[in-house]
């Protein structure tokens, strides 16, 4: 498994909490292999930390007493990402609590919601013959 002597999460376990948390609770969820985002990783160490979820997501809920809960993931500086080791954002939320994400909606004009669509299934099928082998 490939491991960063410089990266603080390679040295971290699988799920911990956030040292500067949007709430208490919020926790990361790491995969234990070092990749720097989503699209270096391979499937099956994205599918393993995934796999923790559904009971991390009950355990923090039923701890923090939340009401709810977001799943954030950033990849690269202008979406967020700090810490250039992939993880996910695991935010436990409360009726009326302060954290909002400012989502502004826009539309597809004319067929420019075709034209993406037959983009994105173009560079999904090149990106299937280029998707590194699973190891972890
Ligand atoms: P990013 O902005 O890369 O999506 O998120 C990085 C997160 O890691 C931030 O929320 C930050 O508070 C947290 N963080 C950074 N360094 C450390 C650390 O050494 N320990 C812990 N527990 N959290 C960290
Ligand atoms: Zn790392």
């Amino acid at each position: 498994m490939s491991s960063d002597p410089n990266c603080v999460f390679c040295r971290i376990a699988i799920a911990f909490l956030d040292i500067n948390p949007v709430a208490p609770g919020h926790v990361l969820l790491v995969p234990k292999a070092h990749s720097a985002n989503i699209s270096q990783s391979t499937a099956d160490s994205i599918a393993r930390a995934a796999a923790e979820l559904p009971r991390l997501v009950s355990a923090i809920m039923h701890a923090t007493g939340a009401s709810g809960l977001n799943i954030i993931q950033n990849n690269g500086r202008d979406a967020g990402q700090l810490i250039d080791h992939v993880h996910f954002h695991l935010i436990p939320r409360h009726t009326g609590d302060a954290f909002d994400i400012p989502w502004p909606k826009s539309r597809y004009e004319g067929d420019a919601l075709g034209e993406m669509r037959t983009r994105l299934e173009r560079a999904f099928q090149a990106a299937s013959g280029s998707v590194p082998a699973n190891s972890i």
